[in-house]
């Protein structure tokens, strides 16, 4: 049987805004699941509590609405009860990098193999609009009565730090590009991110459709520096119009002015991933001091991190790191108990005649132990 979208789509009403983000992301989704051909019987969508989380009874696959920031806990249980299963969460900022954070850091220890979709809007949006942890220092929603004045949370930095194999970021409204970082994440064999920009329009006033035109940025067009520069380089993402420049515009730091109205980078060792106006860029190429991002260096934590820097003052989108080799947690389970794939939890008789369970995980409780 070949799967078309549409055999994915439930028909039900998820009262999301018109125009909001949450569709195009969705979308991506649906594209990636149809890419791969996923059996819509073998396949769960599990979400937590926010926007995002309404958006997932909208899947006719099996699906898992659970408790505010409990997404991976669940993920992981359905995982590891029958690990056949296509699992991809879908969780907002706010429910997996708040509430939910610890398990967005301990499930990168185990490693199982399922794909987290996070929906970061910056916003608690179905709470009309608290700043949530992606939100910068110093940005004020129209909620917001002033500038927040807490630090953002570096996901990606965090993710590659806890373990998570495959990294990336897309954009809600690129939705071909997107499609494909998923389907990326879906095939790659163990935990897996995609982090999504994805605008509010009713509640986020600054991070909008128009900001996002002008201010994404895309790996291919960053560039590593080879060697150490003479003299460092500030680059500055303009955060607020001055002069004759635009949210989102690029500029070469080289007075106050400047300084003051930019997010602001200095680079100057070897092995920093570096974005510059294009003249400065070329200059750079040409002196032999930089080299674009290739395909092999995904695989390179050191420039995965600097990009993860990058990606706090700029909204970066594409893949960002992958390793390949590395034991998914139900592999380490088998490594334990020969036969756990052939009869995982899911596949064993859970109660006799009478109701009594007879499902027997004390070996995999075990294993956790080994
Ligand atoms: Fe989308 Fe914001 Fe509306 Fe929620 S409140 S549905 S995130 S536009």
């Amino acid at each position: 049987m070949v799967y078309k979208k549409e055999d994915y789509i439930e028909d039900f009403n998820e009262g999301w805004c018109p125009g909001c983000g949450n569709f195009g992301i969705r979308e991506a989704c649906l594209r990636a699941f149809e890419n791969l051909q996923l059996d819509p019987n073998k396949t769960v969508v599990v979400s937590g509590i926010g926007c995002s989380g309404k958006g997932a009874l909208y899947y006719k696959v099996f699906v898992a609405h659970t408790l505010h920031g409990r997404t991976l806990p669940v993920a992981i249980g359905l995982k590891l009860a029958n690990p056949e299963l296509n699992v991809i969460v879908h969780s907002g900022d706010g429910d997996c990098y708040g509430i939910g954070v610890e398990h967005f850091v301990s499930t990168g220890r185990y490693n199982p193999d399922i794909t987290l979709v996070v929906f970061d809007n910056s916003v608690y949006a179905l709470t009309k609009g608290q700043a949530s942890p992606t939100l910068k220092r110093g940005e004020k929603l129209k909620s917001l009565p002033a500038p927040n004045i807490k630090d953002a949370i570096n996901p990606i930095g965090i993710a590659l730090l806890s373990g998570y194999n495959y990294i990336a970021q897309g954009y809600a409204f690129n939705i071909e590009h997107l499609s494909n970082l998923i389907a990326g994440a879906i095939k790659h064999k163990g935990l897996s991110l995609v982090n999504v920009k994805q605008p509010c329009i009713t509640y986020d006033d600054i991070h909008t459709k128009d900001f996002y035109q002008n201010a994404l940025f895309y790996i291919n067009n960053i560039l590593i520096l080879t060697k150490d520069l003479d003299k460092p380089i500030k680059v500055g993402i303009v955060k607020r119009e001055f002069s004759n420049h635009k949210i989102g515009e690029l500029v070469i730091i080289e007075n106050e002015e400047q300084e003051k109205n930019c997010y602001v980078m200095e680079f100057k060792k070897a092995n920093e991933a570096v974005i510059l106006p294009k003249e400065k860029a070329e200059e750079l190429l040409k002196k032999e001091c930089a080299r674009k991002i290739k395909e092999e260096d995904f695989y390179d934590e050191y420039i995965a991190f600097s990009i993860a820097k990058l990606m706090l003052n700029i909204p970066i989108i594409g893949k960002i790191y992958e390793r390949k080799e590395s034991k998914t947690y139900e592999e380490r389970i088998a490594y334990n108990i020969e036969s756990y794939f052939a009869y995982p939890p899911a596949k064993q008789i859970i109660c006799d005649e009478e109701g009594n369970p007879t499902t027997d995980i004390r070996k995999i409780l075990d294993s956790f132990i080994v």
